[in-house]
C-alpha cells in the first residue's frame, strides 16, 4: 500500500499558535493549511477533502463549535480535533450533536498533541482496513464506506465510535476490558480515563440500539468492561 501524505487543516486564530501547529505537523511528515477564522476554516473545510482537521473553539466570525455542526450538518465526515481552553467545555465537545472526534485542552504541549492526532489517524485507517459490512438488527455498518444505517436510515458515528464499535464487533462474545478498548482505540500513547470509554459507549449505545437504557447489542459487563452480542 502507498502511504499516502495525509493532510491536515489548522483553523486557529492565533497566529502564534497556528504557527507552531503548523510547523510540528510539518516536521512529522503531513501536508499543513491553515485557516484563521471559523468562516475560512469552513469553507475550507468544505472544498477540499482533508484528513483531518484541527479546530480551535473560540474563533471570530464563527466559533469552532458552530463550524463543527455545519460541517457535520453538510456530510462531512473528517474526523475533529478540538483544540479548548475552556474545561467546563468538555461535556459539549463529547455530545452527541457537535460530532467532533476528540478534544486537547490549552495550553497543550506538542508532543500530547501529535500523539493525539496520531491515534486519531490511526484509527480512522484501521476502520477501513478489513473491507467489511455488518449487519446486526436493523443496523447495517459498511466498514469501507464508513457509514452506518439504522432502519435504512444513515447515522453519523464519529470516527472513535466507530471504532469502537468496529473492535466490539470483531471481538464478538468476548468480554473486552476498558484496558483493552483503551489501548487498541485510543491508543498507549494517549492518556485516557476509564469513564472515557463509558461515555463514548453511552453515545454509541444512543446512535445504534433502540433503547440506550436497555441495550441489546453493548452489554455492560459489571466492573469489567463490555461485550458485543447480536
Ligand atoms: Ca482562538
Amino acid at each position: 500500500m502507498i502511504n499516502e501524505i495525509e493532510h491536515i487543516l489548522v483553523i486557529e486564530d492565533e497566529e502564534s499558535i497556528q504557527m507552531a501547529l503548523v510547523d510540528d505537523l510539518k516536521l512529522e511528515g503531513y501536508e499543513v493549511s491553515g485557516a484563521n477564522d471559523g468562516l475560512e476554516g469552513l469553507s475550507a473545510a468544505k472544498e477540499r477533502r482533508y484528513n483531518l482537521i484541527i479546530l480551535d473553539i473560540m474563533l471570530p466570525s464563527m466559533d469552532g463549535f458552530e463550524v463543527c455542526k455545519q460541517l457535520r450538518r453538510a456530510g462531512v465526515t473528517t474526523p475533529i480535533l478540538i483544540l479548548t481552553a475552556k474545561t467546563q467545555e468538555i461535556d459539549k465537545i463529547l455530545g452527541l450533536e457537535l460530532g467532533a472526534d476528540d478534544y486537547v485542552t490549552k495550553p497543550f504541549s506538542p508532543r500530547e498533541l501529535l500523539a493525539r492526532v496520531k491515534a486519531i489517524l490511526r484509527r480512522v485507517k484501521q476502520t477501513q482496513q478489513g473491507v467489511d459490512r455488518y449487519r446486526f438488527g436493523d443496523v447495517e455498518v459498511d466498514f469501507e464506506k464508513h457509514e452506518v444505517k439504522k432502519s435504512g436510515q444513515p447515522i453519523y458515528l464519529t470516527a472513535l465510535e466507530f471504532s469502537l464499535l468496529h473492535f466490539l464487533i470483531m471481538q464478538k462474545h468476548r468480554v473486552v476490558s476498558r484496558d483493552a478498548l483503551l489501548d487498541t482505540v485510543w491508543g498507549d500513547e494517549v492518556s485516557v480515563y476509564p469513564r472515557t470509554v463509558d461515555t463514548h459507549i453511552a453515545h454509541l449505545r444512543k446512535k445504534i440500539e433502540d433503547d440506550a437504557a436497555n441495550p441489546k447489542y453493548i452489554i455492560g459487563v459489571r466492573s469489567v468492561g463490555y461485550t458485543f452480542t447480536d
